[in-house]
């Protein structure tokens, strides 16, 4: 197999595998858990595969990988190969995050964002991340499947 990526850019997709249970993902599950928040991970029928399903709180939590889902942050940087290949793969990623989260929202799901960077780095606050992810989720508890015309209520993103 020819070597098409440097060593940098290999170390990133590494750390940022596409795919299921990448660590991130391992983490919020586990702290939600320990707050006593019950959910499934199979979610293979909602758009967008969400990696942790709320039922009870109609909500649903994507933890992002800043580098396959673009994210303008300082975990994000283009390779220095490949830029056209990279930038359609992750164009297209940011396409398919965008329309999953539209099509939720129409379902009547709740979205939250986790993104990578708020869990890694030295700045990082993860029990931060976790008060407000769970005070997020129990906004609507108390009126399950209420429709909402709050933004702020239905959608959130948490990064660094
Ligand atoms: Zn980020």
């Amino acid at each position: 197999m020819v070597d098409v990526v440097d060593a940098a850019t290999r170390s990133r997709m590494m750390s940022g595998i596409r795919g299921r249970n990448t660590k991130p993902e391992l983490l919020i599950r586990s702290l939600l858990h320990r707050r006593g928040f019950r959910f499934r991970i199979d979610a293979r029928d909602l758009p967008g595969r969400p990696d942790i399903v709320l039922p009870r709180y109609r909500a649903v939590v994507f933890v992002h990988g800043c580098f396959w889902h673009g994210h303008g942050c300082h975990l994000f940087k283009w390779p220095q190969t490949r830029p056209e290949f990279w930038r359609e793969k992750i164009g297209r990623n940011r396409c398919n995050d965008e329309r999953a989260v539209q099509a939720l929202r129409a379902a009547g799901w709740r979205v939250a964002i986790v993104w990578e960077c708020a869990l890694r780095g030295a700045n990082r606050d993860i029990e931060g991340v976790i008060e407000r992810l769970a005070g997020w989720l129990k906004e609507e508890s108390g009126a399950p499947g209420k429709p909402s015309d709050s933004d702020g209520r239905d959608r959130l993103e948490l990064s660094l």
